[in-house]
């Protein structure tokens, strides 16, 4: 009972619509039993309450991308591309030749 589990934690405010009326409500995103949920309570029909991610620390860092927003997307391309391997090996490279002129 005292684990922690049950309790619901706030992560940010949005809109959502009633799913029986339509209507535009205000909604919690909120943590509950490392789920992520989507709350929201129509004054006629009650709360809802949906899935809305099921792995908490997945949503907290696609919401880290999505702050970083484009800047994020931007970047991410060129790694697809073979830029990204020549990149890499030569860092990988780089950073041996640190080790060895270190140990020597
Ligand atoms: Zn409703």
């Amino acid at each position: 009972m005292l684990d922690g589990h049950g309790e619901r934690m706030l992560m940010k405010k949005t809109k959502s619509l009633c799913p029986t009326c339509g209507r535009v409500l205000d909604a919690d995103i909120v943590e509950e039993e490392g789920k992520v949920w989507l709350v929201r309570t129509c004054p006629v029909h009650g709360e809802y309450k949906a899935l809305y991610w099921s792995d908490a620390d997945m949503y907290r860092k696609f919401e880290e991308y999505e702050r970083i927003g484009r800047g994020w997307q931007t970047h991410r391309r060129p790694l697809l591309q073979q830029g990204a391997q020549t990149t890499a090996a030569s860092a990988r490279t780089t950073g041996r030749r640190h080790c060895l002129q270190t140990s020597t």
